[in-house]
């Protein structure tokens, strides 16, 4: 009998079991060399205040203009998550005081968002995966950064970030679990990354997500959620939502209730704080923005950008399982990044032919796939070319090199012989495989003439066999035909 996921996934209380709830709304940086309404730069890293237009500063009598390619960039994202385009969409004010606001309002989209309802297939494991529904995506500045450490008596402001493109992403509360969540927001970025609409880059937030967790009896209404702001890792993400979702469970089971607040998680401390009661959309007092026209798309502008979106993650994989015969988890790993995904098939293809895609996928996901790890860099940039792995492939294919020998060629060639010939290299240093029986007949003859009591040993304990093939493979260097090998000591020990 198989566990019903759904009952699976529950959570036990002290008295019974309960269903968590959890919808996202996360804020994606759009990637775009100028910010949203003015033509500062968008760099990380500068000075403080060093690209900061006066749109951005807030100076009285600017006006905003809107950057055609954050437009772009939102209208791809929402065609990549299968959402509507909405060709009429509207800019609000979102009025609140903060010091890192100077204009004293975001300039973000309420009720008219530039994209509609859409859907994610978000995969658990590489067979099993679930719908997630998107509720809307809509464009918004970015507000500036508080320094509260520069100076004993006062804090500045960094503007850098202030009028930064964001998009805002919100799903549907579909998820039932940290684990869910976690795969949600991974699938998330890189479906973004392929697109090229956001780096995904949370170290330097320019992904992060705010998190709504609620708590219910199975099978009754949804409770009061909470909404816990800003959390910058998947791995937090996953921990604040279990954290959150054990205080509710324990407040109600003590016959106390959830109040609809903001709350923060403190990783260190592994628990969420109260912030601020939640605020109610009336707080914001958004009216539509004097100072933008509504934002109207031709069909044909989204038709354009329709047609050059690029292979997605989820069609990528049906492909390379329907083309190259892979494996769900196979596949499912190569696509997770477009950069490892065109890797493996220029690699696969290289010099018009199909070679052993499951060879080439073993050798990218294994040896060249630790070697990346090791190092914290991409598989595409850990120094062995498309070229370079499918010949070695190759050689391996021809019996010109062992399995054994074309690991140390891949060390030699992401190390010191970095950017040499696979082909060459195995000739300069003789690494080529001893497949000539004479050969490997001394190599045997020398390993049993100096073991006379194993070799009379082993025609009674075959099993023995293993330890002789060990020697000559270690005689000759690792050069041997390991099968050649076997053969031969079979016949030189008469068993
Ligand atoms: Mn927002």
């Amino acid at each position: 009998m198989r566990t019903d996921p759904a009952k699976a996934r529950l959570v036990k209380g002290a008295t019974g079991d309960w269903e968590v709830i959890v919808g996202l709304e996360v804020h994606a940086q759009v990637t775009s060399r100028a910010k949203l309404f003015s033509g500062a730069s968008t760099a990380f890293g500068g000075e403080p205040n060093s690209h900061v237009s006066l749109i951005d500063a807030a100076m009285p009598g600017m006006l905003p203009v809107i950057n055609r390619e954050c437009v772009a960039q939102a209208v791809r994202t929402g065609l990549g998550l299968k959402a509507r385009i909405n060709h009429r969409s509207v800019f609000d004010r979102k009025n609140y005081f903060y010091p890192d606001l100077p204009q004293g309002y975001q300039i973000s989209q309420y009720k008219s968002p530039i994209v509609g309802e859409g859907e994610i297939q978000v995969d658990l494991t590489p067979e099993h995966s679930i719908k997630v529904g998107i509720e809307r995506l809509h464009l918004e500045q970015d507000a500036g950064k508080s320094l509260h450490d520069q100076s004993p008596t006062m804090s500045l402001v960094d503007l850098n970030r202030s009028g930064v493109a964001l998009m805002e992403i919100v799903s549907k509360p579909d998820m039932r679990s940290a684990d869910e969540a976690k795969a949600y927001v991974g699938k998330l970025r890189t479906i973004l990354r392929y697109i090229g609409s956001c780096d995904g880059d949370m170290e330097k937030g320019n992904l992060r997500a705010d998190v709504n967790v609620s708590v219910r009896r199975p099978g009754t209404p949804l409770g009061t959620r909470c909404e816990i702001k800003n959390v910058n890792s998947i791995r937090f993400i996953g921990q604040a939502i279990e954290t959150e979702a054990r205080r509710q469970i324990a407040t109600l089971e003590d016959g106390g209730t959830i109040e609809q607040e903001t709350r923060l998680f403190d990783p260190t401390r592994g628990e969420t704080r109260s912030m601020r009661s939640k605020e109610e959309a009336h707080d914001y007092r958004y009216f539509p923005d004097p100072d933008l026209l509504p934002l109207e798309l031709d069909p044909e502008y989204v038709d354009a950008l329709a047609a050059f979106l690029p292979e997605l993650p989820d069609a990528k994989k049906t492909r390379f399982m329907a083309e190259y015969g892979l494996s769900p988890y196979d596949a499912s790993v190569l696509v997770a990044e477009r950069e490892t995904a065109d890797f493996f098939e220029s690699a696969v293809n290289h010099d018009g032919m199909k070679r052993d895609a499951k060879a080439v996928a073993n050798w990218l996901m294994g040896d060249l796939a630790a070697h990346a790890n090791a190092q914290g860099i991409p598989v595409a940039e850990a120094g062995l070319s498309p070229a370079s792995l499918a010949t070695l492939v190759d050689l391996i294919a021809e019996g010109v090199i062992s399995g054994k020998i074309a690991k140390d060629l891949l060390v030699m060639l992401v190390g010191d012989d970095r950017g040499a010939e696979p082909r060459a290299l195995v000739e300069a240093r003789g690494l080529r495989q001893v497949t000539d029986a004479r050969v490997i007949d001394r190599a045997v003859d020398a390993v049993i003439a100096a073991n006379p009591d194993k070799a009379e040993q082993a025609k009674s304990k075959p099993g023995m066999l293993g330890w002789f093939v060990g020697q000559v493979m270690k005689s000759t260097g690792g050069k041997a035909n390991p099968q050649a090998v076997s053969e031969a000591l079979k016949r030189g020990l008469g068993i």
